[in-house]
């Protein structure tokens, strides 16, 4: 169910309806955006449902109660699992799609390195950061347009589509004619105006999970993009945060078949900022694949020790190239393959 708010509504008002939700055992889920306060709540449990229903919509500061069979319906799993085409290139097929490259664009040279290797491996997706989300305000924060125009020549010279991160709703336009897929990051995960200004672009949208996201917070971020105008959406698990300090954040593989009951997205698998270790990413990548990940997102840099960011975590160029016959294999014990690179344009 969705509680609607009047334009009214102050956060007093908010309180009052949240409290009275945990009050019938239920867990409100407020979602702001600028023109709008709603409260997503799951099944009300038990007999009086029906009378709780009726004295939550009798409070003053609520519009209306939208009763939902599924609170993210646009993309619930009862639509047959779909595919995502970004010209060619298949997330959700038979195929098994690899996004590879450097965290974040530093150099023409640096790119293009990158962009060769994974290319000629059988990845078919170029990734690197042209806005990079950084926790600290010290670091490197991203080329911008000069990293998208790279990004852009690296894709069409090696014949591979291009994701890369929005930041910005203002930059969403920009940032399309230069790429393919529209990435959000996990710390964007719910911002909602940007979420709908991405679902308005009608671009594909790579949505990762934010650390801190539970599934079905995820999949509400989802359903801001599909109800804003794009259904293109491959969600890209990337480890949430747990207690656990062995690991950069704790890659939840079970989410990918939780995920894939419920909703009818493809979903990819980040194991190089889930494990934030390059020693773990091959084992990830493998276990991930055994998961039924439509894909892995991995980061690759032709010199990790002189990356200006997530050196730690990325891929050498050779070592990447020995990757992929392994995680073919994989593939093909799961019945699936690796999905063969596009000819350069
Ligand atoms: C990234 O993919 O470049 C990135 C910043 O990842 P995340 O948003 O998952 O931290
Ligand atoms: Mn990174």
């Amino acid at each position: 169910m969705i509680v609607v708010f009047k334009q009214t509504a102050s956060d007093t008002d908010v309180d009052q309806v949240c409290e009275k939700i945990r009050s019938l055992g239920c867990n409100p889920l407020v979602m702001r955006t600028a023109e709008q306060i709603t409260i997503h709540v799951e099944e009300i449990p038990g007999p009086e449902a029906g009378e709780s229903l009726k004295r939550l919509r009798s409070m003053g500061s609520i519009d209306q109660l939208i009763m939902l069979a599924k609170p993210y319906e646009r993309i619930a799993a009862k639509h047959s699992s779909r595919t995502v085409d970004v010209d060619g290139v298949v997330f959700g097929g038979n195929a098994v799609v690899l996004v590879a490259g450097p965290c974040t664009v530093e150099s023409e040279e640096q790119l293009f390195a990158a962009a060769e290797c994974v290319a000629a491996s059988g990845a078919s997706v170029l990734r690197g950061g042209a806005y990079k989300p950084s926790t600290s305000p010290y670091s490197f924060h991203g080329l911008g347009v000069a990293a998208l125009e790279m990004l852009q020549e690296a894709g069409k010279r090696f014949g591979l589509k291009v994701v890369t991160e929005v930041m910005d709703p203002r930059k969403v336009e920009l940032v399309a004619q230069h790429a393919h897929i529209l990435q959000v990051g996990a710390r964007n995960m719910q911002n909602y105006d940007l979420l709908r200004e991405m679902g308005r672009s009608g671009m594909p949208v790579l949505l990762k999970r934010g650390m801190n996201a539970r599934i079905e917070e995820w999949l509400l971020a989802a359903e801001y993009v599909a109800t804003s105008g794009s259904e293109r959406i491959i969600l890209c698990e990337r480890g949430i945060r747990t207690f656990e300090t062995a690991t950069r954040n704790t890659l939840d593989l079970s989410s990918v078949p939780v995920v894939k009951g419920l909703c009818s997205l493809p979903v990819i698998v980040d194991p190089s900022h889930a494990t934030g270790r390059r020693d773990l990413v091959s084992a990830m990548c493998k276990a991930a694949l055994a998961a039924g990940a439509d894909g892995l997102m991995i980061e690759v840099h032709p010199n990790p020790e002189d990356a200006l960011k997530d050196g730690a975590q990325s891929l050498p160029t050779e070592e990447f190239e020995s990757l992929v016959p392994e995680l073919k294999k994989v593939a093909e014990a799961v019945g699936r393959r690796i999905v063969a690179p596009v000819t350069a344009a």
